[in-house]
């Protein structure tokens, strides 16, 4: 697809042709990745962060965040629960949260690991070591979202962290040997068409084995705040786009998507997505794990079950890891 192409049906409203690119991208999504939805069980594990990105509730400027830790063993249990409920991947995720040493982290990693499932890491922008340590101790995949392609928009976004350095560490996953998965936010303030088609042309490019695209979500305990949200509309258009372009990438169909629309994630598994994410953080903590408000914290994974026959399909067996086979990622020049 070219970016003019893109960028019409990102513009268009007509029903018709809306209708052809998410039935398009139901067939690709059915001919390269099947009818299977892999399930990952997601914890969030810290909600604190040395970072001040200004769209997220978790940023260090927000006072009013209450903030926690989870320990290895608290993680562990909790995988475990979810393992046994019947998911094959724990995502660890939390804020840029330098308390946890790596060694911890391996630890973290080793022990999740040992319920023979695949583990997918969250944890933001760390050192070439740092991310080599903790693939030796059995992480498989890193989800490190490049949020928006557009360089002078993510200065003003990410006023600590670089994009450069963000494309670095990109690339020394897919080097290590990582399954990398990047996205974007649907949306932001300031963010153009222009913009969402050249994150859908990179989506392309990167050679992404997941890609995880969501609506921009205002919380009003940070400077975004008074800024509209992106709608659920034109986020299923940009998963639909990008699974035409990608192929066989893994797309979830995101709880921010499930958040600004309850029939979101539905949608999404029309048009595209092929992986669910229920969130399985223990309640007590999950309510405070709030990136941007009323996001969904009673996710089971039954309910997950439950969406996946509801739209015909069924909950894919094994690890549900990579479909590409290899390839690397590549910074961008422009
Ligand atoms: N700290 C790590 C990082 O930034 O990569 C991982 C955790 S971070 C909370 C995970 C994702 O949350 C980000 O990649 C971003 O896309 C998303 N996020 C944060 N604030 C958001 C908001 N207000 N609306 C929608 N998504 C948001
Ligand atoms: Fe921290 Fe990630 Fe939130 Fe940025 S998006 S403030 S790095 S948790």
């Amino acid at each position: 697809m070219t970016k003019d192409e893109i960028l019409y049906y990102l513009k268009t409203h007509h029903e018709v042709d809306m209708y052809g690119i998410f039935e398009l991208a139901d067939r690709v999504r059915k001919r390269y990745c099947g009818d299977g939805v892999h399930l990952r069980g997601i914890i969030e594990f810290s909600n604190c962060c040395v970072r001040n990105c200004l769209y997220c509730g978790l940023r260090r400027g927000n006072g009013r965040a209450r903030r926690y830790r989870m320990t290895v063993d608290e993680v562990y249990q909790v995988a475990e629960c979810a393992v046994d409920a019947g998911v094959k991947t724990i995502v660890l995720q939390s804020g840029e949260d330098p308390y946890y040493s790596v060694s911890e982290l391996c630890r973290m990693v080793e022990r999740v690991k040992e319920l023979d499932v695949a583990v997918t890491l969250s944890l933001g922008e760390k050192s070439y070591r740092d991310y080599r340590s903790l693939k030796e101790a059995g992480a498989d995949r890193y989800l490190l979202k490049f949020e928006t392609s557009d360089k002078r928009l993510y200065a003003l976004l990410k006023p600590d962290s670089s994009y450069v350095n963000r494309f670095r560490c990109l690339e020394y996953l897919s080097e290590l040997g990582y399954q990398v998965g990047s996205g974007n936010m649907v949306g932001l303030p300031n963010q153009s068409s222009e913009s969402i088609a050249d994150d859908i042309l990179l989506f392309g490019m990167l050679e992404l084995d997941m890609v995880g695209i969501g609506p921009f979500i205002p919380h009003p305990d940070t400077p975004l705040g008074g800024f509209n949200g992106g709608s659920s509309g034109l986020t299923v258009k940009v998963i639909a786009l990008t699974r035409i372009l990608t192929r066989n990438a893994h797309i979830p169909a995101t709880t921010a998507l499930a958040t600004v629309d309850p029939e979101g994630r539905r949608k999404a598994l029309c048009c595209g997505a092929n992986v669910v994410m229920p969130n399985v953080t223990p309640f007590s903590y999950a309510a405070d794990y709030e990136i941007y408000p009323d996001k969904l914290t009673e996710d089971t994974i039954d309910g997950a079950k439950k969406l996946v026959s509801s739209v015909g399909r069924y909950v894919a067996k094994g690890y549900g890891h990579s479909l590409k086979m290899g390839g690397n990622v590549n910074i961008p020049t422009h």
